[in-house]
């Protein structure tokens, strides 16, 4: 949804950070190592801990810091296949532990099985959202858009579990379920993209049932995605 707002006005902010990044030595792999362990370790202490507010803004450096990999690939002439994928991954693994912390929490904080409901949904949708995209790249096919990108998800959860470590009680809980409703509807309108791209739904020959592995891999692409691509 962000996206609307254009990725040029991000990388005037983050094009400089980037470049400066560069000039201390880290490399973008690097940036999206210690970004990803910091946001998790974060995300699995402190949340669970019950200190939402300091969690959020622990979490929140340190995705952001995450997200200059992209302008540091820039930097650098541009970025590699690998760090693409690292990135992709390091992203479902934070998003997963930023869910899980605040599963634990609803449970031994809150105590609310509706909470943790809501919850899950994030957790699982928040995965689905991810793969469907780069399963239809993986394919040659577009699963682009839909309501909740990644910087939609990270603002909402954690707007959500800020105003409530600041106080207010029911903010993670309204955050929650919105986020839910609406990755629900993203899984949704992703699919029905894949469905409408271009040769989606043609008959693909059936291989020998020897070579149906080494064949359909040979029908993949490969997701051209740079480091800071949001899935
Ligand atoms: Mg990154």
């Amino acid at each position: 949804m962000l996206s609307f707002f254009g990725r040029e006005s991000v990388s005037k902010v983050t094009a400089p950070m980037g470049k400066a990044l560069v000039k201390t030595g880290l490399t973008p792999d690097a940036v999206t190592v210690i970004g990803t362990v910091a946001s998790v370790a974060g995300a699995v202490t402190l949340f669970p801990s019950g200190h939402l507010f300091w969690g959020t803004i622990f979490i929140w450096f340190f995705v952001m810091f995450d997200m200059l990999d992209g302008a540091m690939a820039r930097a650098r002439g541009g970025g590699t296949r690998y760090g693409a994928v690292l990135d992709a991954t390091c992203d479902r693994v934070a998003d997963g532990a930023i869910f899980a912390g605040l599963a634990w929490w609803a449970v031994y904080h809150e105590n609310s099985k509706w909470l943790l409901v809501a919850t899950l949904i994030c957790l699982v949708t928040s995965q689905v959202i991810s793969y469907a995209k780069a399963r239809a790249e993986a394919s040659g096919l577009t699963a682009d858009g839909g309501w909740i990108e990644r910087p939609d998800r990270l603002i909402i959860v954690l707007v959500g579990s800020g105003l409530t470590g600041m106080g207010l009680p029911w903010a993670i809980h309204i955050a929650m379920w919105v986020l839910a409703a609406g990755s629900i509807v993203t899984v949704f309108q992703r699919v029905l993209a894949v469905r409408n791209s271009p040769g989606a739904r043609e008959l693909l020959p059936i291989a020998p049932a020897a070579s149906t592995v080494e064949g359909a891999s040979k029908t993949d692409g490969e997701p051209e995605t740079d480091g800071e691509a949001e899935q």
